[in-house]
C-alpha cells in the first residue's frame, strides 16, 4: 500500500496531513517538509529507482527520531532512512512512501577519544570530515568509499560500504565499535562502547549492513585508525584486461597485501584521463593503482615486489607518485571515476557484484560478452584486490529499449558472480535494486531465518519495507522472460 499521496482540500489544494501536523508539533515546523515541489527532490538515490515521501523530517535527536517512528507506528505509516541519498541500490527511496527521515541534521562529532582510539558521531556527519578533524593527530577513518565527499557514517553503517583501503583494513563493519539506534517500537538503546570487547550477541554487527530495515542509528562510535609511516602508490600499465587482472591474484598469493588494488580499463581510463588529466595512458587497455603503506624500509621491498610479480605478467610500464600531490591526483582521479563515467553518456548503471579474485580474468572476459550481446559499452573500474566489481553499463534512458537491455545485462553480470562463487553485493546493498535476484546465493531458508531476525524487531514491518528479501513470486516472474528462471 501506498502512502505517499498527499491530501488536498476542497479547492484541489494541498494540505498538510494529520501525521504531518503532529511532526511539526513534535519537532518544529522547520523540520518537515510536505510540499510535492521539496518532496520530489527525495525521491532518488543514487540507483535508478524513484518513489516519493509523505513528508520528509529532520530530527535533531535519537528522542526526536522515536517521537517520528512512534507516530509513524500509530498511524501505520511506513518510514526510511536517508543519509546523503548516494546508495546505489535504492536503500533511501521510501517505496511505499510514508515518512523519510533524513539525517542530515544530525552531522556533529561528539566526541575524540584518544586514548582509546574511537570517535563518536551523529549518523549524518560526511564521511570525509572524520578523518579530516582528526588528520592533525596522524588518525583517519579508513572505510572511504569513492563518495566520501558525500556519504554519512549513517548510509555507510546502513550499507556496511567500503572504498579502496578496505582490502587490508576491512570495512565499516570492522570500524564500527558501538551505536545507539532507535528500535522500530521506538525504544532507544546502545551497543557496544569504550572498552575492547563486550560479551553476548554482536547486536553492533547485526545492525551493520542491514540497510535502515531494523531502526535507525543515531549515534555511530567509530574506530579510529594511526596513519602509516609511509606510502607508495603504484600505477601499473596493462596490454590487456586479462594480464591485469590475473596480475592482481599473482600479488596476493605471493603474500602481499597492498592497502589498495584498484583496476580500471581503457573505456573508464579515457574518461576519467578526460576530466582529470593526471596522465594515464590513453591506450592502455588496463591500470592497476596499488598502493603499499607502512614502516618507509618495508614499503620500499614491497613495491619492488609488486614491480617484479607486475612485470611477469607482461606490465608495460610502472610509474611510482613521486609525492604526496601526485598521489592525491591519481586517488582524486580514481575516485572521480563514476562522475567521468557520467560525462560520457546520458545514463549509467552501476553494478556491484564479488567474485573471488582468482575468477577476474574469466569474469572480466565475460562482461566483455555481455556488453557485445546487449549492445550496451560497459567500463570497469573497481576493488580488484577484493574481487569487488563495478560494471558500470552506459545507456540512454531515451532509447527505446536501452533501460531494458541494461537492467538485463546487469542482471546477467549478477548470475554470473553467483556461479562463479561470489556475491550480489561487496558494498552497496541489495535495496530494492537485487532483492529479487537473492535466490540466486540464497536458499529459501537461509532468507527465512534473515526475516525471522526482522520480524522479530519489526513485527509490523514498517521500517524501511521493500528492501533486502525478495517479493514472493516475483523472482520468478522477473527472470521468466529470459527463460531461466531465478527461484526456490
Ligand atoms: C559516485 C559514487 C561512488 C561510490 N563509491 C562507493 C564506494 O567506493 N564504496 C561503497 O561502499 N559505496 C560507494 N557508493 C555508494 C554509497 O555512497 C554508499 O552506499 C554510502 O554508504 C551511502 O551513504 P549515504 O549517506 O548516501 O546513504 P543513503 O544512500 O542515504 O542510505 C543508504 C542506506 O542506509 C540507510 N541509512 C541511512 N542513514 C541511516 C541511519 N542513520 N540509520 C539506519 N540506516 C540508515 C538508508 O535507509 C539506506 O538503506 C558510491 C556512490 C556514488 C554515487
Amino acid at each position: 500500500m501506498a502512502h505517499g499521496t498527499v491530501e488536498r482540500g476542497i479547492a484541489g489544494e494541498v494540505v498538510k496531513s494529520a501525521l504531518v501536523e503532529e511532526l511539526e508539533r513534535a519537532l518544529g515546523a522547520d523540520a518537515v517538509l510536505w510540499r510535492p515541489y521539496d518532496l520530489m527532490l527525495y525521491e532518488y538515490d543514487g540507483s535508478i529507482d524513484k518513489s516519493r515521501a509523505q513528508a520528509v523530517v529532520f530530527p535533531r535527536s535519537a528522542r526526536d527520531v522515536s517521537a517520528i517512528i512512534k507516530a509513524c507506528n500509530a498511524r501505520g505509516v511506513p518510514y526510511t532512512a536517508r543519509g546523503a541519498g548516494t546508495g546505489l541500490s535504492g536503500g533511501a527511496i521510501p517505496s511505499q512512501g510514508g515518512v523519510l527521515i533524513s539525517f542530515a541534521r544530525m552531522n556533529r562529532i561528539l566526541d575524540i577519544d584518544l586514548a582509546n582510539l574511537r570517535a563518536t558521531v551523529e549518523p549524518g556527519l560526511v564521511n570525509l570530515r572524520l578523518s579530516q578533524a582528526v588528520a592533525h593527530e596522524k588518525l583517519l577513518y579508513v572505510p572511504d568509499p569513492s563518495s566520501q565527499k558525500a556519504c554519512t557514517i549513517g548510509g555507510n553503517v546502513g550499507e556496511n560500504s567500503g572504498g579502496p583501503h578496505t582490502l587490508r583494513y576491512g570495512v565499516t563493519t570492522n570500524h564500527t565499535l558501538g551505536l545507539e539506534f532507535v528500535l522500530p517500537d521506538g525504544e532507544i538503546v546502545e551497543t557496544g562502547g569504550s572498552a575492547l570487547e563486550y560479551p553476548g550477541y554482536d547486536l553492533t554487527g547485526l545492525y551493520v549492513g542491514s540497510e535502515g530495515t531494523l531502526g535507525m542509528a543515531t549515534k555511530v562510535i567509530c574506530r579510529l585508525v594511526p596513519m602509516a609511516e609511509s606510502v607508495k602508490t603504484l600505477l601499473v600499465v596493462f596490454p590487456t584486461i586479462a594480464a591485469a587482472s590475473t596480475a592482481v591474484g599473482g600479488i596476493i598469493s605471493r603474500r602481499i597485501i597492498p592497502a589498495a588494488l584498484e583496476m580500471m580499463d581503457n573505456l573508464c581510463i579515457q574518461a576519467v584521463e578526460s576530466k582529470a588529466k593526471v596522465g594515464f595512458p590513453l591506450d592502455a587497455e588496463a591500470v592497476l593503482i596499488v598502493e603499499v603503506e607502512g614502516l618507509a624500509e618495508e614499503i620500499e621491498s614491497m613495491a619492488e615486489e609488486i614491480d617484479a610479480v607486475c612485470r611477469g605478467y607482461d606490465a608495460l610500464d610502472i610509474r611510482i607518485a613521486k609525492d604526496e600531490a601526485e598521489r592525491a591526483r591519481v586517488w582524486a582521479a580514481r575516485k572521480g571515476a563514476f562522475g567521468a563515467i557520467g560525462a560520457i553518456t546520458p545514463d549509467y548503471y552501476t553494478v556491484d557484484g564479488v567474485v573471488p579474485r582468482s575468477k577476474l580474468p574469466e569474469v572480466l572476459a565475460e562482461i566483455g560478452e555481455i556488453s557485445k550481446r546487449s549492445g550496451q559499452r560497459i567500463a570497469n573500474v573497481f576493488h580488484a584486490g577484493d574481487g569487488n566489481l563495478h560494471p558500470l553499463i552506459l545507456f540512454d534512458e531515451d532509447v527505446p529499449g536501452e533501460t531494458e537491455r541494461t537492467i538485463e545485462a546487469g542482471a546477467d553480470i549478477m548470475r554470473l558472480c553467483a556461479e562463479s562463487g561470489g556475491s550480489l553485493s561487496g558494498e552497496h546493498g541489495i535495496g530494492m535494486e537485487k532483492k529479487d535476484l537473492m535466490p540466486l546465493i540464497f536458499s529459501e531458508d537461509d532468507v527465512e531465518i534473515m526475516q525471522r531476525v526482522k520480524r522479530a524487531l519489526d513485527p509490523a514491518g514498517y521500517c524501511n519495507p521493500d528492501k533486502l528479501f525478495p517479493t514472493p513470486g516475483r523472482c520468478l516472474e522477473m527472470f521468466a522472460r529470459k527463460g531461466s528462471a531465478v527461484g526456490w
